[in-house]
């Protein structure tokens, strides 16, 4: 097991956008691997390269503790929304402690992307599965759920983040 360190916001490295992955070699099941072990230890339900410090285009997922849920990883993913219909809920980011803000995101996506072995992966995701999906390949253009929030909501988000103690370390 190998948990890595989770980069928290002010780290440039969360607003870069990750490269496309091209070599599905060795280091890159070690990643998925070590992304998992950081992702559980850390309680999360999902976890992007960027937030381990890798630019590569990975994110893993793990909805499985609700019914009909998900755990897995995707690499170069792309999703699409299926319809219009959005979903405003609850939403946190392992790199941004104590922050919670009611995020709108699309319903239901489709996913698309390669698994580790390069082979191509893709499914129909809604609810908490499709808004990680799309929190998640955000991060991997160096989009933070921050930036999705109405301006009252990110203005709360930035006081809160201002006064935790992991930002003023
Ligand atoms: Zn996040």
């Amino acid at each position: 097991m190998a948990v890595r360190e989770v980069r928290l916001f002010g780290d440039p490295v969360l607003v870069s956008r990750a490269d496309e992955v091209v070599d599905f070699d060795e280091s890159l099941s070690t990643l998925i691997v070590d992304m998992f072990d950081t992702m559980e230890d850390a309680g999360g339900v999902g976890l992007a390269a960027n937030q381990v410090g890798v630019l590569r285009r990975v994110f893993v997922f793990d909805t499985s503790h609700q019914e009909g849920g998900l755990r897995g990883h995707v690499i170069n993913p792309v999703w699409e929304p299926l319809t219009e219909d959005t979903q405003t809920g609850k939403e946190g980011c392992l790199s941004i402690p104590d922050v919670s803000a009611e995020t709108t995101r699309y319903e239901t996506v489709r996913l698309s992307g390669q698994d580790r072995d390069g082979n191509p992966v893709g499914f129909v995701a809604n609810g908490l599965l499709a808004r990680c999906i799309q929190h998640e390949t955000d991060h991997l253009d160096g989009v933070l759920f921050l930036k999705r929030l109405d301006p009252a909501e990110r203005k709360a988000a930035m006081g809160v983040i201002r006064a935790s103690a992991w930002f003023n370390k």
